[in-house]
């Protein structure tokens, strides 16, 4: 059975059993916060619960290493959305040691994307429209300092109103433990 049938088979289940019913909530965030964490797989279950969040109470986006890497991509749009018409007042960047994203090389990506059949003619052709693959597939040094540099973009962020606090945090994804980078209300 391929995987989506299997996903398809327990959902049936699922849904006529009403597992659903402890999970019904809002979409308004009971605890008025947007979190912005990576999609690693060890923070699924972990973060929220370590961050003693439930269904309904907050937003959370998940992008590769928790960056935010351009004022007006999706990611900060989603924020403005969360924000604006969503009652969130809060907003908390995590991220997390041993991240993906900080061991990530952009040769050794593209060298893969070859490797799958993409041709260098192609990927010529995005270099020529001014696309830097390099740049947007490089990885961060320091994790700290990429949670900071998310802040700083969060919160110098044209739209944001500045009474809504920008926290930095780093998440350990084992323990769960967190430390704070920056804190929003100072
Ligand atoms: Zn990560």
């Amino acid at each position: 059975m391929s995987q989506l049938d299997s996903i398809l088979e327990f959902n049936k289940t699922f849904v006529e059993s009403k597992e659903y019913e402890k999970y019904q909530t809002t979409k308004l965030p009971n605890k008025r916060m947007v979190i912005v964490t990576c999609m690693d797989t060890r923070l699924i279950e972990l973060l929220p619960k370590a961050m003693n969040m439930k269904n309904g109470d907050v937003k959370i986006l998940k992008v590769a290493g928790a960056v935010v890497s351009h004022p007006f991509g999706s990611v900060m749009r989603s924020i403005l959305v969360a924000v604006y018409d969503l009652n969130a007042d809060e907003i908390c960047i995590v991220g997390h040691h041993d991240c993906g994203m900080s061991a990530l090389d952009a040769d050794s990506i593209l060298h893969k994307i070859k490797d799958r059949g993409v041709t260098h003619a192609r990927i010529d052709t995005l270099k020529y429209s001014g696309i830097d693959l390099e740049e947007w597939f490089q990885g961060f040094s320091s994790v700290e300092e990429s949670v900071r540099h998310s802040v700083e973009m969060v919160e110098n962020h044209p739209l944001l109103p500045k009474d809504v606090p920008v926290h930095g945090l780093v998440i350990n994804p084992e323990t769960g433990k967190l430390d704070v980078v920056l804190n929003g209300y100072k």
